[in-house]
């Protein structure tokens, strides 16, 4: 790991905030090392910044945007182009700090990063189709048309889960829009935001970019309530629990600020009697048991047809204890460790609290150990039978526990289990009928922000729109047209005759 940190600038101690190329923080902060969820071996460790700190960054930001938002849309494309190509070069080091620091499997950290450069690219070519509309004015000798301009600063919140990607979901929009942002990654996950803000100097040095495009400021909640509270930020994207979003959406509505919330999920496959079961069980696994469960995105709930109900519960039940658990680096692993000692107590309890309600443990739900997993935070994936309305059920716990429950009747009774919860994010249906298909992505359908048929729900690719409604927080970035949040609209009419007609036919002589 020493060689990888090396590598990407990551120093034994690293400072508290960045505003591009400029590290800085005061000498007395506090500082914090970071476990390895593998092994809780020191990786290295960070300064966390105070509220002087973040206002200093505030004010380069300010300053940065005045220049930055002049810069031609397709001149910061090619800001970005840069930063791209600089992830690509840096993609086998950074997908590994990711996996060390946040414990999830090799590939999955490497397919991060590929989704950083995937977005850059996304990014690149909306810098030249940032379009408005014109339309026809009812005025004679008018014209009218909607143009977006540059918004401001971007605060971005991440969460510890996606400790890069969601960053270069929101930074790299904001950037080809005009704005300058200014990230407070996940405490937890500090060291591979150091990495990133390393990566992205040389482009910035090499482009003469003013300090404050792209800042970084590693804090706790205390920085990230700052943000949502400081006017001068006028949109706050906010990625993490229901339980910070609520808070966040509070204050930034509070100051008529704009939120973008990226928040929990309560994801359920529904599998009907007419499913192709060969490619429902592996969306199945991979969503349950990927990232350990800790996406936002995994399947915590399965709704599956009576009279398949003890074939899909067989497969899983063969597969589940054979599941490859282990160090997130080593090949062939492909279930890594909880983040930390909290994410397996809310393992535990959850399981605690579901069988009090009701549930039947079918598999699994053992806190590991042994001589290759200590250290760790690993658990057994666990399979459990319950009812939908069970309150552990309506909860997200972020960990890998799997709700199997039954439907019977036609498909709509499984469509109204699945959106008989709080959350609103991804949702997905197995079925080779046409018509079931379509039920579920009717109106009446899934009430998700993403809504699969033959895929799982885990993952998503970044040429959509991605968000979820209810207490998923209703926000939408990276693909689509999500970049408008990131631009103010401004709709402009022109008039080009010597006369002044007014709107709706109104008389006004004076
Ligand atoms: P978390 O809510 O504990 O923390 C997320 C971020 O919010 C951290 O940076 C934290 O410092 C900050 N924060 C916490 N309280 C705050 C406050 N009062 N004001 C401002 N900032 C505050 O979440 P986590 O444990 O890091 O991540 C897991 C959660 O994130 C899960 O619920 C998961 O579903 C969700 N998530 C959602 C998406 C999505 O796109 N919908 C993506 C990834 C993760």
């Amino acid at each position: 790991m020493q060689d990888v940190l090396r590598q990407l600038g990551v120093q034994a101690d690293n400072a508290a905030y960045s505003t591009g190329r400029q590290w800085g923080g005061s000498a007395n902060a506090e500082r914090r090392t970071v476990l390895a969820p593998a092994d809780g071996r020191p990786i290295a460790s960070v300064a966390f910044a105070t509220v002087e700190d973040y206002d200093t960054v505030v004010k380069t930001a300010q300053e940065a945007f005045k220049t930055w938002r002049l810069m031609p849309a397709p001149k910061r494309g090619e800001i970005v182009r840069q930063i791209g190509n600089k992830l690509r070069e840096y993609k086998e080091p950074l997908g590994k700090l990711v996996s060390a620091e946040m414990g999830k499997i090799l590939q999955e950290g490497l397919g991060e990063v590929q989704e950083m450069i995937d977005i850059c690219d996304f990014a690149v070519g909306l810098s030249r189709q940032l379009h408005g509309l014109t339309m026809h004015s009812e005025r004679p000798a008018h014209r009218m048309y909607e143009q977006y301009q540059p918004l401001g600063l971007v605060g971005i919140i991440s969460a510890f889960n996606f400790p890069v990607a969601v960053w270069s979901w929101n930074a790299m929009l904001a950037a080809v829009c005009g704005d300058v942002s200014i990230w407070k990654p996940s405490e937890k996950t500090p060291l591979t935001a150091v990495a990133v803000q390393h990566i992205i100097k040389d482009v910035l040095a090499e482009n003469d970019i003013p300090e404050g495009v792209f800042s970084i400021i590693i804090g706790g909640a205390d920085i990230g309530a700052a943000m949502a509270a400081d006017k001068r930020v006028p949109l706050v994207s906010a990625t993490g629990s229901t339980r910070m979003g609520r808070k966040v959406g509070e204050v930034v509505g509070a100051r008529l600020g704009r939120a973008l919330l990226e928040l929990g999920g309560n994801n359920a496959i529904i599998v009907t009697k007419n499913a192709d079961l060969n490619i429902a069980i592996p969306a199945i696994v991979f969503g349950a048991v990927g990232t350990a469960g800790q996406r936002c995105t995994s399947t915590r709930r399965v709704i599956i047809e009576d009279s398949i109900y003890e074939e899909v519960k067989n497969r899983l039940l063969a597969i589940y204890p054979k599941l490859p658990i282990g160090h997130p680096l080593q090949e062939g692993t492909l279930v890594g460790p909880l983040i930390d000692g909290d994410a397996v107590k809310m393992f535990e309890e959850a399981l605690t609290k579901v069988q009090a309600e009701g549930g039947k443990l079918l598999t699994g739900g053992q806190v590991l150990s042994g001589a290759k997993l200590q250290g760790g935070h690993y658990v057994q994936p666990a399979l459990v039978e319950v009812e939908n309305h069970y309150h552990t059920v309506q909860e997200e716990t972020f960990a890998p526990i799997l709700y199997l429950i039954k439907y019977s009747g036609d498909v709509e009774q499984a469509i109204a289990l699945q959106n008989d919860v709080r959350q609103g994010l991804s949702s997905s249906i197995f079925t080779l009928n046409m018509r079931e298909a379509e039920a579920f992505l009717a109106a009446t359908g899934s009430d998700c922000g993403i809504a699969n048929v033959n895929i799982g729900t885990s993952g998503a690719e970044i040429g959509g729109a991605f968000g979820g409604e209810k207490e998923t927080g209703g926000g939408r970035e990276s693909g689509s047209d999500a970049w408008k949040i990131y631009m103010r609209r401004q709709t402009n009419t022109i008039n080009y005759s010597t006369e002044l007609p007014l709107a709706q036919g109104i008389k006004f002589d004076v």
